[in-house]
């Protein structure tokens, strides 16, 4: 919910270098010596007030091509790939450094190693994976199979910072400060078991959903047999009958996003009764979880139903739906063969890439996966000058400021309320660039020969670290990206936000560029960040992150009201004839977005401090605020990615996020925009909500 931009875990997301795109996407081009907005990408045929996104953009639209193995390009990506780049550079120097056993520099080299060691995959083959086979098929009961599903919990879902609410495993764990103890970490058990993106795949009844079925059907198929699985057929079909009945008792994206329904207190001892048929006990031997005595249940029904499956479906389902998971996991790191057949599925017929991405850029997203922050002490260090920093933290202090302002002059708060609201903004912690202490990876032991092990191992470390938080004190300077991440973050129960080093670079952030266009490109990411403290979900945690309602009762009507027009102005967006935004789905980023670029907005007025903006070609400070803006959402993506966005994020596509912009009068005065145009709101109809 609260990154500025969503990343799906499905596909690696390291990038494909394509030269010739990235001029085209962005001002990171050495060619160009001009900074502040892009003047080549807009398309003067086009008046702001119909289409907004396609004037801001609209040359970028039209010559900028999809790479081939890619679902989508847009300025993220275009930093992506820096980011990439530069990760490479430094993996680089690790490897030369030949650095001693066990350094971070020798595990960043040798993990990236095994990774491209690709002779040596082939020749283990299905070696490293088949002990793990060995054991779901000699698993005889129910009470074996519920130890065995334990085992695969992973901390691998994130309700309100990362924000990813799937898992493929049949359950996934989220450790964080607790809803009803802000100051200790609690465990937070959320539903699974789906391979696909959400449950929407296995239920809607439409030609395009029927056929990536029954691709996924052969899909499966096609990895067991590369198991050497017999009967792959009649087993397939099973684990998607087993997945369709899971899908039937799952909620809803919408309906993950209510923190209200989220907060289920169960004791271990609550499970047996609540959601009889695992067998919970053996399933928390199994996970290492048996001393855990309370979690937090995000959705109890999908629990109730998810559990009387285990017991009601027979267990050779099961074992095939569980060696079939397993496989699936770990088919990036095995053989070509099962690195082929996955990304035919996830990538092309799920995504529509035609193309997997080169070896190298998908090691280096490995390396930074499990070695994150080794990887970006180095990056902080060499790519994020102090300059930035101090530069970077002037600008985030002026943004507050503007916040605090807004606050005050809301007509339709109650001081209470507003004191509240101000208490948020003094005990938020912001992040800049990098974090003030870093993770710790002795205990993670890297082979330059064994990329799987490599991956088992480092996966069970990060569950590890994840669970033995678990009871402990909360820190609330604890990072939740790593510095080489194009991203921002806002972590709602620890009331802080990371601005990572890789975001603060051109085009979103140029020290050169006029102030116009910084506070319109990271300046609005910067107020969308803070603005998330006072989101649906946001407001609904106090200064310390407890779950508490501060507000008085016509306040929070207020905004529940302002915040409905806002879901409704969204339902009206129609990507597909056949397919339209969930308003409600997409709530809390489109309310980030609006408040984030008005108090933007007021940040770099208040820069101005009374002079003249400068013009760039004739545009005013003012256009060159809301263009900036614009430009940030520059993004071309390919109709299945699309379709899945649309269905599983909580991030509205990059063209209806420019158009935020028509709930913002200054940008009504900037461009001249009038009644009859299509954009055009009448001001009661403007929503405001901050
Ligand atoms: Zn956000």
């Amino acid at each position: 919910m609260k990154s500025v931009k969503a990343f799906r875990p499905l596909i690696v997301t390291c990038a494909l270098f394509a030269p010739f795109l990235i001029p085209a996407c962005a001002q990171t081009d050495s060619a160009q010596e001009t900074h502040g907005i892009n003047l080549a990408h807009i398309d003067r045929a086009v008046k702001p007030g119909d289409n907004f996104y396609q004037y801001a953009n609209g040359e970028w639209l039209k010559k900028t091509e999809i790479p081939s193995d890619r679902a989508s390009i847009g300025v993220f990506t275009a930093l992506d790939i820096i980011a990439n780049q530069n990760t490479r550079t430094l993996i680089e120097q690790a490897t030369k450094a030949n650095a001693a056993p066990g350094t971070p520099k020798r595990k960043i080299a040798d993990l990236f190693t095994s990774y491209m060691d690709e002779t040596g995959i082939e020749a283990k083959g299905l070696t490293p994976l088949k002990p793990h086979l060995d054991a779901i098929e000699a698993i005889h009961d129910k009470r074996e199979l519920a130890h065995a599903l334990g085992e695969t919990l992973r901390a691998d879902v994130d309700a309100l910072n990362n924000t990813n609410f799937h898992t493929a495993n049949l359950f996934g764990l989220w450790v964080a400060p607790g809803f009803n103890d802000s100051e200790h970490y609690m465990a937070y058990l959320m539903q699974g078991g789906l391979q696909l993106p959400s449950s929407d795949y296995y239920l809607t009844d439409s030609e395009q959903m029927r056929t990536l079925r029954a691709q996924y059907q052969t899909h499966i198929s096609n990895l067991l047999k590369l198991a050497g699985f017999n009967d792959t057929e009649a087993r397939a079909s099973r684990v998607v009958e087993l997945e369709h009945a899971i899908a039937e008792k799952h909620l809803s994206l919408a309906e993950n996003e209510d923190i209200h329904k989220a907060n289920n207190s169960w004791t271990q001892a609550d499970f047996a009764a609540k959601a009889p048929g695992l067998d919970w006990p053996e399933y928390f031997r199994g996970a290492g979880l048996s001393g855990q005595a309370n979690f937090i249940v995000w959705q109890p029904t999908a629990f109730t139903g998810e559990s009387a499956l285990v017991a009601a479906v027979p267990l050779d389902a099961w074992k095939d739906w569980l060696a079939f998971h397993t496989i699936e996991f770990y088919a990036g790191v095995l053989p070509k063969a099962f690195d082929e057949e996955r990304f035919a599925f996830f990538g092309k017929a799920l995504s529509g890439t035609p193309q997997q991405r080169p070896r190298w850029q998908r090691a280096v997203g490995i390396v930074s996966g499990f070695l994150g922050d080794d990887v970006g002490r180095l990056y902080a260090a060499q790519y994020f000058p102090p300059e930035a920093k101090a530069q970077a933290q002037a600008m985030v202090a002026n943004i507050i400021a503007a916040f605090r302002k807004r606050i005050d002059a809301l007509s339709w708060m109650d001081p209470t309320t507003k004191a509240e609201a101000q208490a948020k903004l003094n005990t938020l912690y912001v992040g800049i660039g990098y974090p003030e202490s870093w993770h710790d990876y002795s205990g993670y032991e890297v082979k330059a020969d064994d990329l799987f092990g490599n991956v088992w191992r480092g996966v069970l470390f990060d569950y590890h670290w994840e669970t033995s938080r678990l009871g402990k004190p909360v820190d609330r300077k604890e990072w939740s990206m790593t510095p080489q991440t194009v991203n921002a973050v806002n972590l709602p129960l620890q009331n802080a936000l990371n601005f990572p080093a890789a975001i603060l670079q051109p085009p979103f952030y140029d020290p050169k560029a006029p102030a116009a266009a910084n506070y319109g490109a990271i300046g609005s990411v910067i107020g969308h960040e803070i603005s998330h403290t006072f989101d649906t979900e946001g407001s609904s945690f106090d200064s310390k992150g407890a779950v508490r309602n501060w507000w008085t009762s016509a306040d929070l009507a207020h905004f529940e009201k302002a915040t409905a027009a806002l879901a409704a102005q969204y339902d009206t967006y129609k990507p597909f004839p056949d397919l339209a935004l969930n308003g409600k789905q997409t709530l809390a980023e489109n309310i980030a977005d609006v408040a984030g670029i008005a108090a933007a907005y007021d940040g770099y007025r208040a820069s101005l401090a009374g002079k003249a903006a400068p013009e760039q070609d004739g545009f005013t400070g003012d256009q060159q605020f809301f263009i900036a803006f614009g430009q940030n959402w520059a993004s071309k993506t390919r109709d299945a990615a699309l379709r899945q966005q649309v269905l599983t994020d909580p991030h509205a596509p990059g063209e209806y996020r420019a158009e935020t912009v028509r709930n913002i009068d200054a940008w009504y005065s900037a461009f001249n925009v009038k009644t009859g145009e299509s954009l055009y709101l009448a001001p009661p109809d403007r929503v405001r909500i901050w």
